[in-house]
């Protein structure tokens, strides 16, 4: 992991409005201020409900904050008779870095399956938007142990027709579904598994310099009990990180890895 820079991303999910979001970000701010974080070592980026992306931009321009931010989701389209969706092209306007698609709550309650994580992931990186791809199995998958190869097969799918240039600014998160929510957190060795079969298929399906560029993270009810084990994984990049991010203290707890 040397060579990747460790992303943690805050998934707020559908929290805090757009005035909730201004002091979340400051108090944030001030919290990685104290922790003296460095910013080169750790990026921290988060993720908010498109109503506050504005506010939160406003915030981080004004005051110059090395936070970066990010959306929950995208359209796979860029503009016109879809109601209701959102272009990436309004999200690169707004100065969003990251957007995270396929996340298992859309994939789960808005049935989008792999098809449609790759349309999206296309979408966001013909417009500058780095994708996050989330993939992970359900409790009776990781029971019956097809675990990995259950994985592999949703990262084979989201990065299908993307080119070698795309695919190394993806980053990937592994959030096994049974983890995320239900402060049940995946074992060091679990995360490890499958971030290292996913390292192994991104470097047969493309090359190795692939393989070593793209960010895998952990996610799936990481607190800041539980992230320095993960982060000494070597395949394991960062963490997708849902409620624990709501709370400045911790999140930035988390960034330092204690
Ligand atoms: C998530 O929303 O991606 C997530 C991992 O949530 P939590 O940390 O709450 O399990």
């Amino acid at each position: 992991a040397q060579t990747r820079t460790p992303l943690i991303a805050g998934n707020w999910k559908m929290n805090q409005d757009h005035q909730e979001a201004i002091h979340l970000v400051q108090k944030l701010a001030w919290a990685l201020k104290d922790g003296k974080h460095d910013f080169s070592a750790v990026e921290v980026t988060v993720l908010a409900p498109f109503t506050d992306l504005r506010s939160v931009q406003t915030l981080v321009d004004a005051d110059k904050l090395e936070l970066s931010y990010g959306a929950q989701d995208v359209s796979q389209h860029v503009s016109g008779a879809y109601t209701g969706e959102i272009s990436p092209v309004f999200l690169a306007k707004l100065g969003v870095k990251y957007v995270a698609i396929g996340h298992s709550e859309r994939r789960q309650y808005h049935a989008e399956d792999d098809a449609l994580v790759n349309a999206k992931s296309k979408a966001a990186l013909a417009h500058g938007l780095v994708p996050i791809i989330c993939v992970g199995e359900a409790l009776e998958v990781r029971k019956a142990g097809d675990q990995v190869s259950h994985t592999l097969a949703q990262v084979d799918g989201a990065l299908e027709g993307l080119s070698a240039d795309d695919a190394a600014k993806v980053v990937i998160a592994y959030e096994p579904v049974w983890a995320i929510g239900t402060g049940e957190v995946a074992t060091p060795q679990d995360a490890q598994e499958v971030a290292g079969a996913i390292r192994v298929r991104l470097a047969e399906l493309y090359s190795t310099e692939v393989a070593d560029a793209v960010r895998v993270l952990y996610g799936g009810s990481v607190k800041s009990t539980s992230i320095a084990e993960l982060m000494k994984e070597t395949d394991v990049d960062g963490a997708l990180v849902g409620g624990a991010s709501l709370d400045a203290e911790e999140f930035a707890k988390i960034a330092r890895y204690q």
